[in-house]
């Protein structure tokens, strides 16, 4: 049977691939601590339920616009305005089934064969998988532990050559939990208008579950605003990962793009979860406070816990939910049955001797790490972290 090429060109996500094996052992019967979710444990706030279920009575059960219902658009910029101080209008937002819909809209509206694509490191799994369906070339830019995992103006600079078409990160940034500052961005911005053929995609799904104080976006810089792509969504910030909705924020083109990307792939997103959206964007954000209050104890907890374990080596994430530990001092080790040469290995590891699910970081460009998430209880975080402290302690 001979299927596509394109197959070939990219890789499944590593993410789902831990989730999966997980899910396999815990159905033999063992009891698996999951540490590499990438989604709250929290339920929707009911709030946002409850407007669901009146859609649902109300029936918007048909088509909807392709680029979402005009109040949802509408409710989306309110929200830019509210947040961010960023004015938009209702045509310079599209509505998709989630925040990977969105990413893949705009790589496939901006990104020809043969395109560079600069991608800082760490980076979410999907960024260069897409990338690579749609023919661009993929140019890494490290960023490491050292550098709080995030690059610097003359990183970017360096990096910058005719062929860049695109420019992709997240902050806050899964894995890492870097939030890039005002200051930096301003930096970051400076080189994007010398290069005004470079878009910018800005993904800030986890804007809300943020440390440090306030979430700035690049999109603020006026000189370069009409290439900034944003991308959001309610997965994250609301606990809303299953109901599917991301949106984009940009010029009308590109918006105008998008749409006709989206119409021929899934057309509008769910009605129902577009309805919901609304009262998600503009109602009461007191639970998405409490679930980052939440975080924030886990965090502290997290590192303290990390802190105990010789060998791992962490910065503190200033957004999102994840730790993401240097591993490599456990290169080279071995417990007598398993040896661990790199972090694909110890994650195999964790799993197989101390059932705790994690993430290799060679997933995310950074093969010395792996990702560890928070958005757990506190309680399976305290069995989780003790269970791999006494797995690692056995490696020599
Ligand atoms: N962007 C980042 C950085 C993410 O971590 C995720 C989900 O893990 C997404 C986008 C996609 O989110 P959605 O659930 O809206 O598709």
């Amino acid at each position: 049977m001979q299927l596509s090429s394109l197959l070939e060109r990219f890789n499944e996500p590593e993410t789902l691939k831990m989730a999966k094996l997980g899910r396999e052992l815990r159905a033999k019967g063992f009891d698996i601590t999951d540490l590499s979710l990438g989604e709250p444990d929290f339920d929707t706030p009911d709030h946002i339920k409850e407007a669901a279920k009146k859609a649902i009575d109300d029936n918007y059960s048909h088509y909807t616009p392709v680029a979402g219902y005009p109040d949802l658009r509408e409710a989306v910029c309110t929200k830019l305005k509210r947040d961010n101080n960023l004015d938009y209008t209702p045509d310079q937002i599209l509505v998709s089934t989630g925040a990977k819909q969105s990413i893949a809209n705009i790589i496939m509206s901006i990104v020809d064969a043969g395109d560079e694509v600069i991608i800082p490191t760490p980076y979410w799994v999907t960024y260069s998988e897409i990338v690579r369906m749609a023919g661009g070339e993929v140019k890494f830019v490290h960023a490491g532990i050292e550098s709080g995992y995030k690059i610097t103006a003359a990183q970017l600079e360096a990096a910058i050559t005719d062929k860049t078409k695109l420019f992709m990160f997240s902050s806050p940034c899964n894995p890492s939990g870097a939030v890039y500052s005002k200051e930096e961005l301003a930096a970051l911005a400076g080189v994007f208008a010398k290069h005004p053929d470079v878009f910018i995609m800005s993904d800030e799904i986890y804007e809300y579950i943020n440390y440090e104080g306030k979430h700035e976006s690049i999109a603020q810089f006026s000189e370069i605003k009409n290439r900034v792509v944003i991308v959001n969504g309610l997965s994250k910030g609301y606990a809303m990962t299953g109901w599917r909705l991301g949106y984009i924020a940009a010029d009308s083109t590109v918006i105008k793009a998008c749409e006709k990307i989206q119409g021929q792939v899934t057309s509008g997103t769910n009605a129902v979860t577009q309805r919901a959206a609304i009262t998600a964007l503009t109602g009461d954000m007191r639970p998405t406070a409490m679930m980052v209050t939440e975080f924030t104890k886990r965090r502290k907890r997290v590192l303290e816990l990390v802190a105990e374990i010789p060998g791992m080596v962490c910065s503190e994430p200033q957004g999102a939910f994840y730790i993401f530990p240097e591993v490599s001092n456990f290169f080279g080790k071995a417990d007598g049955e398993d040896k661990i040469d790199n972090a694909d290995d110890l994650c195999m590891y964790l799993l197989n001797k101390a059932h705790v699910s994690t993430v290799t970081g060679k997933a995310f460009g950074a093969p010395n790490c792996i990702r560890l998430s928070f958005a757990n209880s506190m309680e399976n975080i305290e069995k989780g972290f003790s269970k791999i402290k006494e797995a690692l302690a056995k490696l020599k």
